[in-house]
C-alpha cells in the first residue's frame, strides 16, 4: 500500500490498508475540511492527475522544489546548500523521482525540516530517500502524521550546518520557526520563513496569520516573539512558503515597520476612515 496523502494540506498517514477517518491537520481550527468531506490521495494517483515535480534555482546555493500543477496548499521546498551538505526546508506534499534525481545531483540532504505542520508534507520519503534527519520542534513534533525513527526533535535554535540556523519563533504553531541563511542574498542573509512570516503579495510589506484559510489574526504577544526570536540575525531577504512573494531587500527594516502597522490594527489603534 502506497502512503495516504490528505487531498486539502497534502500531510502524508502511514501506508495502512485504508486511510484514517479524518485529517488531524485538516480539522484543526488553523485548517478545513472541505464542504464535500474528507478526500484522500495518493503518489500515484496525483502523478496520473498529471502532477509533476518543479525544479529551480531560486537564488546561487538555494534549489526550490515544488510541484506542478501545485498541491494541496502548494508549498515549494526550498534546499539550502553547504559544503558541509544541504537542508531542505518545507516539503511539497508531492514528490517524483525527478525531483530526488535533482536533489541527489546536488549531493543530497542531511536534514529535512518544516517551518511548520502544514507543511511536513512529503518529508518522510525525502528522509528515506537520502538517509536524512527529520528535524522537528519539540512542540510540534506530534503533529507528525506519518511517525518515523529518523524524527529528532529540538528547540529553541539549532545551527543545522555552518551559517544555517532553525529559530522557534513560535505564533502560527508554537514550534513555528524560520530558517536563517547567513550566506543567502549574496551574503546578507536571508530567513526562510514559510508560514511563521507571510509576504504579502506586493513584496513590500509583511503580515502575520494564526490561520490563513480561517482569517484569524495573531495576537499581539505573538507577533512580539517572533521579532524578538528573528532580531539576533542578519537578514535582508524573506522568502515565504511559496515561489512568489518573496521580500527580495531591506526585510528586517520591513519586518519592524509592517509589525508595528499589524499591532496598531490589534489594538484598534489604526485609522481605518
Ligand atoms: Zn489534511
Ligand atoms: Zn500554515
Amino acid at each position: 500500500m502506497p502512503a495516504w496523502i490528505c487531498a486539502t494540506c497534502a500531510n502524508q498517514y502511514p501506508d495502512t490498508e485504508s486511510p484514517p477517518r479524518e485529517c488531524v491537520i485538516c480539522t484543526d481550527e488553523r485548517q478545513w475540511v472541505p464542504s464535500s468531506g474528507q478526500r484522500w490521495t495518493t503518489a500515484a494517483e496525483l502523478a496520473a492527475a498529471g502532477h509533476r515535480g518543479d525544479v529551480r534555482e531560486v537564488e546561487p546555493g538555494l534549489l526550490g522544489i515544488g510541484a506542478d500543477p501545485p498541491v494541496a496548499i502548494g508549498q515549494r521546498a526550498l534546499v539550502v546548500q553547504t559544503p558541509e551538505g544541504n537542508l531542505m526546508w518545507d516539503p511539497p506534499g508531492f514528490t517524483d523521482e525527478r525531483s530526488i534525481a535533482r536533489v541527489r545531483e546536488i549531493g543530497g540532504l542531511r536534514a529535512v525540516t518544516a517551518s511548520h505542520p502544514h507543511f511536513y508534507g512529503s518529508i518522510v520519503e525525502w528522509s528515506h530517500a537520502f538517509g536524512a534527519e527529520i528535524l522537528l520542534p519539540e512542540a510540534d513534533a506530534h503533529w507528525l502524521t506519518r511517525p518515523d525513527p529518523a524524527v529528532r526533535t529540538w528547540s529553541g535554535t539549532l545551527e543545522v550546518l555552518p551559517g544555517v540556523t532553525l529559530v522557534q519563533c513560535g505564533g502560527h504553531f508554537p514550534g513555528s520557526a524560520v530558517a536563517h541563511w547567513a550566506d543567502g542574498a549574496g551574503g546578507a542573509g536571508v530567513l526562510l520563513a514559510g508560514d511563521t512570516i507571510f509576504v504579502t503579495p506586493g513584496e513590500d510589506r509583511i503580515t502575520f496569520v494564526w490561520s490563513a484559510p480561517n482569517r484569524l489574526p495573531l495576537p499581539e504577544r505573538a507577533v512580539r516573539g517572533v521579532l524578538d526570536a528573528v532580531r539576533p540575525y542578519r537578514f535582508d531577504r524573506i522568502y515565504g512558503g511559496w515561489w512568489q512573494p518573496v521580500l527580495r531587500s531591506g526585510a528586517r527594516e520591513v519586518l519592524e515597520s509592517s509589525a508595528s502597522r499589524y499591532i496598531e490594527f490589534l489594538r484598534g489603534d489604526a485609522a481605518v476612515d
